[in-house]
């Protein structure tokens, strides 16, 4: 049901989560990949730019106090309210607090309209979201043969069969380690895996013993050293025997496993047998079914299998919600497995959607208010303009020309920061246009005349609109 609105969860730092990622949200990260965290002091206090983040100083260190009251576990049942004008770092700051609660910690990102689908419920989207704002990381024992290739030998016989034509009946394999070497007399089937991964002598493998799974890992001239499927570096090899016990550890969060049990598959990865832990037959996420999977991931924290990660939900545009959403939230945030739940508006004193004369600060009911920390955000000078697009630049990898930013800086201090980011890639396709890998002033000047900011956009528009207001 819910597919259209799922909403994947983007690992800050990390590699993607297992499930489809969404492209979507993807993109609504990347404009912050420069951000690093709140770049404060061990005291707190914020470094005028640091981690990525130029100035918005008071906000940053009371984002600060908020991320040691939610690692105090103080801050349960109440979220962070984040108010300032459009692109003056309200996201920004979000993701940052993420990060600072640590590096595979969840960050679920999405805006208060998208509750509005004519396929699923509001609250269901806001549920979803709560939901892939909780990690879960699952920590799984494999037992492989890993080591050296030193003798691949398939064993052909005469096919019983059809009679004629030969198969392999086994594969006798060699594998070195530290201890020595070890044949292994394997099926074929295994030697098809081996095959399929391109595997020849010298090559260092694993497989696994009940799977019969092969990873080719690498050349056994880089294997002064074993391969960590984690980190995704080597690491020195372990003194044991061919056969070793190996910790495989996978990043999920609670909505990929709602979502993989409603669709279960069959299969080997680690999804598809969460997927089937929960025999529902459903294609829907109930809550009956959202009940089922925590009874099930409590089971394997009880274990030690599995470590439960509280991450972050971010909705912006809060105001968009409305008094039935806004109800459904103060539910969501007393609940136990509940995520830190971020807001950012840009509204002042606003009528509460859903209702007819409730007029309240941000178009938030006042229940929900006074459970928000609430911290501004500042308009950006003409010089931390200038310091932002300067990063951006260096993170796409655009050279700018002389005068460049001082003009891009300028346009942001007369539109917006996030108007003068705008310019750069557009820029740098007029660049490009030009046969020059460089942007110079002339491309800004001619986006400039192609692209209006908002505030000349309304400005030639006037009052009415295109009628004049007639
Ligand atoms: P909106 O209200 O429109 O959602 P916002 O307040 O969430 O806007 P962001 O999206 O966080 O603004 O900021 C716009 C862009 O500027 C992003 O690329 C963000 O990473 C960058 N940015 C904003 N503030 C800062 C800052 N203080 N330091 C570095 N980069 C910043």
């Amino acid at each position: 049901m819910s597919s259209a609105s799922t909403s994947t969860p983007v690992a800050h730092n990390a590699l993607p989560p297992p499930s489809v990622p969404s492209a979507g949200r993807s993109s609504r990260i990347a404009p912050h990949s420069h951000i690093k965290g709140l770049g404060l002091t061990p005291e707190g206090l914020a470094n005028v730019d640091g981690a990525g983040f130029v100035g918005q100083t008071n906000a940053r260190e009371a984002c600060g106090v908020i991320v040691e009251l939610i690692k105090s576990r103080k801050f349960s049942g109440r979220a962070l309210l984040l108010v300032g004008a459009p692109g003056t770092g309200k996201t920004a700051l979000a993701l940052a607090v993420a990060q600072e609660l640590g590096s595979k910690v969840p960050f679920c990102p999405m805006v208060g309209s998208e509750v509005y689908s004519t396929e699923v419920k509001k609250t269901e989207v806001l549920a979803e979201s709560f939901r892939r704002a909780i990690g879960l990381r699952i920590k799984e024992t494999k037992e492989v043969y890993e080591g050296e290739v030193t003798e691949l030998t398939p064993t052909e016989s005469e096919n019983p069969l059809s009679g004629y034509g030969k198969t392999v009946s086994h594969v006798v394999v060699g594998l070195k380690t530290v201890k020595g070497t070890k044949q292994l007399r394997l099926d074929p089937t295994i030697y098809e895996a081996i095959l399929k991964e391109r595997v020849v002598v010298g090559d260092v493998i694993y497989i696994e013993r009940n799977t019969g799974a092969v990873k080719r890992v690498g050349r056994s001239d880089a294997y002064a050293s074993s391969y960590d499927l984690e980190s995704e570096t080597y690491v020195p090899l372990p003194k044991g025997d061919v056969h070793k016990r190996k910790e495989l550890v996978q990043d999920v969060t609670l909505g990929d496993l709602d979502a993989a049990n409603a669709r279960p598959q069959g299969g080997q990865d680690i999804m598809s047998v969460m997927g089937s832990l929960v025999k529902s037959g459903r294609t829907e996420v109930t809550d009956k079914l959202r009940r089922e999977v925590n009874k099930i991931v409590k089971g394997y924290v009880d274990q030690g299998v599995a470590e439960v990660i509280p991450g972050v939900v971010f909705i912006d545009e809060v105001h968009m919600l409305d008094i039935e959403c806004f109800t459904y939230l103060n539910a969501l945030l007393e609940s136990p497995m509940a995520p830190t739940v971020i807001f950012a508006t840009n509204r002042g004193n606003s009528l509460v959607r859903g209702t007819v004369d409730i007029v309240a600060p941000h178009g938030i009911p006042v229940d929900l208010l006074d459970r928000c920390m609430i911290v501004k955000t500042e308009q950006y000078t003409r010089e931390q303009v200038g310091k932002v697009v300067h990063l951006r630049s260096i993170v796409e990898g655009l050279k700018l020309g002389s005068g460049v930013l001082e003009r891009l800086a300028a346009e942001g201090e007369n539109s917006s920061l996030r108007y003068a980011l705008q310019l750069l890639t557009p820029a740098s396709i007029l660049a490009n246009l030009a046969g020059r890998t460089q942007i110079e002033v002339e491309d800004i000047g001619e986006m400039g005349e192609l692209f209006l900011d908002a505030k000349t956009s309304a400005a030639n528009i006037g009052q009415g609109g295109f009628d004049g207001g007639k």
